[in-house]
């Protein structure tokens, strides 16, 4: 495992969450990302490897925002690729976990049964498709974490951020 964090301010967010994952790289890591709202648009950028490459990516493609949320994965499903690096996500919703959902291939095959389509190999993604499958139900941010968190099992720590819904 690894670490989290996130921002909520009036400050440019992506260098306070930065900085943040530099504080967790003596945990270990095999990837890292960073998703904000950006005009209330959720926007992600992620790499494998090093923090410096995230850091090489966020000077070629920066990222806006004041909220943001930021991971450093130690993976426990899936390759350790960009694809699989955390924020994983939604146009609605995006999350940061750390730890592993014990539930995740039950809870995998009930979301894609309701058409919900998984982008990555890792248990993680199963939150955010849960979270943004209530969303499109109508459920408000705090309702539909709230919902997915009740069905989770096993050990994690999440960070979330939502389309819309900056300072929140
Ligand atoms: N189980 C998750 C994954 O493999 C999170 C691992 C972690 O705590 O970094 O992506």
């Amino acid at each position: 495992m690894c670490g989290i964090c996130g921002v909520v301010g009036l400050r440019h967010a992506t260098p306070i969450v930065f900085e943040g994952l530099r504080r967790l790289e003596y945990r270990g890591y095999d990837s890292a990302g960073i998703a904000t709202l950006v005009d209330g648009r959720v926007e992600r950028r992620r790499a494998a490897g090093k923090l410096d490459n995230l850091g090489r990516l966020l000077e070629d493609n920066p990222l806006a925002g004041t909220t943001g949320i930021g991971h450093t994965r130690w993976a426990t499903h899936g390759a350790p690729t960009a694809c699989n690096a955390h924020p994983h996500g939604t146009e609605r919703v995006a999350i940061v976990h750390n730890g592993i959902i014990e539930n995740f291939e039950t809870l995998r095959r009930e979301l894609e049964a309701v058409g919900q389509v998984f982008q990555t190999e890792t248990d993680s993604e199963t939150i955010a498709l849960m979270v943004d499958f209530y969303l499109t139900q109508g459920y408000a941010p705090r309702e539909a974490a709230l919902n997915t968190l009740k069905r989770l099992e096993g050990a994690y720590a999440v960070a979330m951020i939502f389309a819309g819904h900056e300072g929140s």
